[in-house]
């Protein structure tokens, strides 16, 4: 599978419509507390701007019901950006209406505009077509650079790209970047290759465990789903989280990565408390004698020097999910321990998923992993072995 990069098209004096990823978190009074996000987009935008293109972005936030809610405007993400480009940048009031065409309309070379949040539009999550008609006349060139929406089935990710010929419809660079990250790590990894999967359950991280296990050399699971696997095998859970309909493809899991010569890790020891509280009493138990009304919360000790010598050696490392409850400070430790340790590893190192990446974040570890995604559900479902709709339309055909 190859994408058809921006790189490869002919954008030079045009109007580009680029789908971003502007939906970043904001505090109560509305400052962005984490602007990654916008960021990662400037390098498409720039390039953009240097090919004298007049620049149309669009983005969604939050999740408004279909019309305008000024809790969700896109004004802060407009004056973020203005910093960061050096530039003006306008924002229309509204997405499809005269003020966004007029607007669209009238912007000159090197101009960028931002039309207000998508999902003001009610066909945006509907994937109507009449809505993506409309977004698409505003421009002759279709950029797609929001990953972390590209999973989903939205009109200006996946029907926008109807109204494309392949020469006018590409991906942006952050785009490009995290598919063929991923591509690499599912086709043609640098082995050993480790898997460290946590998070809270075997629910969200099963699709992803099977399609794993044909590929990877060892499997390091942590976080909450790693109870339904131990009670799988017997062991003495007390009250941690278990799915019980889960056990038997826990089983099945941990056979299928016997047959294929997959190592298989699990805790050995927890830090387990009566309550996620900040202030809980907590104890070290194996995970053979978790007492009852107890709750492995973070994995343990000798976990984490179990799971750090399982990370040696390794030639490539995908981290998805915390191996505790890493909002709470007491049951956090197990995960930033494993984070130092994948961050100090000479391992091609990938890290996937929101919690996870802010994790690395917390643990100063950011500057040391090769590639953080900035989509979790997205990310998630390359794991899961899926192709995302917003990026089928821009693949080029034939090359595998
Ligand atoms: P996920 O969205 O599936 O990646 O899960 C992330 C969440 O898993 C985080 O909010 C963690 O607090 C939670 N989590 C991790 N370990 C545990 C655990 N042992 N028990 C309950 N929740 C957990």
């Amino acid at each position: 599978m190859q994408l058809r990069t921006i790189k490869e098209i002919e954008i030079t004096e045009k109007k580009v419509f680029i789908r971003c990823d502007f939906n970043v978190p904001q505090d109560e009074f509305g400052n962005i507390t984490d602007d990654r996000r916008i960021r990662s987009a400037l390098s498409t935008i720039r390039y953009c701007i240097d090919h004298d293109c007049a620049v149309i972005l669009g983005s969604h936030s939050g999740r408004p019901k279909g019309s305008f809610d000024p809790k969700f405007t896109l004004e802060p993400v407009a004056k973020r950006l203005q910093t960061l480009l050096k530039r003006e940048v306008a924002l229309a009031g509204d997405v499809i209406g005269e003020d966004a065409c007029s607007k669209a309309a009238a912007l000159g070379r090197g101009e960028v505009l931002l039309l207000e949040n998508l999902r003001f539009e009610p066909g945006e999550t509907q994937n109507d077509e009449s809505f993506a008609a409309k977004l698409a006349k505003m421009a002759d060139v279709y950029i797609n650079d929001a990953f972390g929406v590209s999973h989903r089935a939205h009109a200006s990710v996946e029907a926008i790209t109807r109204f494309f010929d392949d020469a006018h419809k590409a991906a942006g660079f952050l785009l490009s970047k995290e598919i063929n990250f991923f591509h690499k790590v599912l086709q043609n990894p640098a082995r050993p290759f480790v898997a460290v999967i946590g998070g809270s359950k075997v629910s969200g991280k099963l699709q992803a465990l099977e399609n794993l296990l044909p590929r990877v050399d060892k499997l390091i699971i942590g976080g909450g789903m790693a109870f339904t696997f131990l009670k799988a095998l017997g062991e003495e859970v007390g009250s941690s989280l278990v799915e019980n309909d889960l056990i038997e493809d826990a089983r099945r899991v941990m056979e299928e990565a016997k047959r294929r010569g997959v190592k298989f890790y699990l805790p050995v020891d927890v830090v387990c408390a009566q309550a996620i509280e900040p202030n809980a009493v907590t104890i070290y138990a194996t995970t053979k004698e978790i007492p009852q009304g107890w709750m492995g919360l973070d994995i343990g000790p000798a976990t984490t020097r179990l799971f750090r010598e399982a990370l040696d050696g390794a030639q490539m490392i995908l981290w998805n999910g915390p191996m505790g409850v890493f909002e709470v400070d007491k049951f956090a430790k197990g995960s930033i321990k494993i984070s130092h340790r994948i961050a100090e590893s000479h391992a091609t190192k990938i890290v996937g998923g929101g919690d996870t990446a802010d994790l690395v974040q917390r643990a100063d570890d950011a500057d040391e992993m090769s590639f953080i995604s900035t989509g979790g559900g997205a990310s998630l479902e390359l794991l899961e072995g899926k192709t995302l709709p917003g990026v089928k339309a821009l693949e080029i055909k034939g090359v595998v």
